[in-house]
């Protein structure tokens, strides 16, 4: 943190996907650990921590733009700074104002004093707030004494979302994640026991088809230790432009494709045990959207779905896997309209979609439906 620091107006780029309704409250700047061979989001950002007294700042401009929305005042907003403000406001005002997100990829490296301090004065300025979130790494969760962990809650911190990827200890130190899976576990456990919901993000094809199936049953042992709130299934997307891709080109990974991955993500949830955990798949680069549902009483239906995706035959998954990758289809209950199958195939048609290239295909529209992740590595 520099205290001679000007104030400015901040909100970071990124957020999960559950959280498209959350206030975006910048604590932190970046990643300080920003070394993740498959993350490019912050590369470029130098991490910092921000003052209390500019979050606040930034607070009191959301609560302004709110007290005009509300019509207790009245003002137009003045230059970028003001407008980033009134947009994120309007965003929040329409959502109702239940939820904020704390940014940027690990909030918890703000002193707990001063996250508690933030947590008051947000509670203070907007009452009505119902849930508080971050992301956070298992290595700073594990290290934080468990009283901070309860007052953090107790000061309405709900959820922490942490990026978990995989349990497998070897891949974890393939791709430079910092944290082994006893951290992981550590951390998930020590947050739930603090009263704190945990969202464990799952990253399948991060090992390649060399570690599919390995990494889907220890993270499916992480998971089962942890009994988090929540599960969430985020597919990779290879870049050319992360780290990670020279791993790829070196013959250490072999590239997975949507099939491969859905086998992975099979295997996973075929091992999860004796948890209540929700299983989500929220994520715009997941082929199996509808991949969501409440442990244990949903597991047969969710492993119905997958098998449902994999007994196609090869041209409906063809269709399926294009029509995901370009928005045309949501759920495989789709492949039932004509009218999208129809629009898939005239793509298909119009590029020359095949068999030999679907992969590669699929692969770029990932690519682009994350654009941020490639482009500012
Ligand atoms: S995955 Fe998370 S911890 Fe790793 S570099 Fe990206 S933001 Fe940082």
């Amino acid at each position: 943190m520099s205290t001679n620091e000007q104030y400015q107006y901040e909100v970071g780029p990124i957020r999960p996907p559950s959280e498209g309704y959350s206030l975006l409250l910048r604590l932190v700047r970046g990643c300080a650990w920003n070394k993740c061979k498959f993350c490019g989001f912050y590369r470029k950002e130098k991490f910092g921590v921000r003052s209390v007294e500019h979050v606040q700042r930034d607070i009191d401009a959301i609560r302004s733009w709110i007290d005009v929305f509300q019509g207790k005042t009245y003002k137009i907003p003045v230059g970028d700074e003001e407008r980033e403000a009134y947009y994120v406001a309007a965003n929040w005002f329409q959502s109702g104002m239940e939820s904020v997100f704390l940014q940027d990829a690990n909030a918890l490296l703000m002193k707990p004093e001063q996250i508690i301090e933030v947590l008051r004065y947000l509670h203070q300025v907007f009452p009505g707030i119902k849930r508080i979130t971050a992301y956070a790494r298992s290595d700073t969760i594990a290290r934080i004494d468990d009283h901070h962990l309860w007052e953090f809650a107790h000061m309405g911190l709900n959820r922490l979302h942490v990026g978990m990827e995989t349990g497998c200890d070897e891949l974890l130190k393939l791709v430079n994640k910092g944290v082994d899976k006893a951290t992981q576990i550590k951390a998930g456990k020590k947050a739930m026991a603090a009263g704190i919901e945990v969202s464990e993000f799952y990253m399948p094809g991060l090992g390649g088809r060399e570690y599919a199936r390995q990494s889907a049953l220890d993270t499916a042992d992480v998971i089962n230790q942890i009994n988090p709130d929540f599960v969430r299934i985020r597919s990779m997307a290879l870049s050319k432009k992360l780290d990670l891709y020279a791993d790829y080109q070196a013959g250490i990974f072999t590239r997975t494709n949507d099939i491969d991955d859905v086998r992975e993500i099979r295997t996973f949830i075929e091992h999860l045990h004796g948890i209540t955990s929700v299983v989500e798949s929220d994520h715009i680069l997941n082929i199996l959207l509808e991949l969501r549902g409440k442990l244990p009483e949903d597991k047969d239906r969710l492993l119905r779905t997958i098998d449902d995706f994999l007994s196609l035959p090869e041209d409906q998954q063809m269709v399926f896997r294009l029509g995901r990758r370009l928005g045309v289809m949501g759920s495989l209950s789709d492949l039932g309209s004509e009218l999208r199958v129809t629009r898939v195939k005239e793509v298909m048609s119009t590029y020359r979609v095949d068999h030999t290239n679907i992969d590669a295909v699929s692969n770029d529209l990932m690519i682009n439906a994350v654009p941020i992740q490639g482009d500012e590595d």
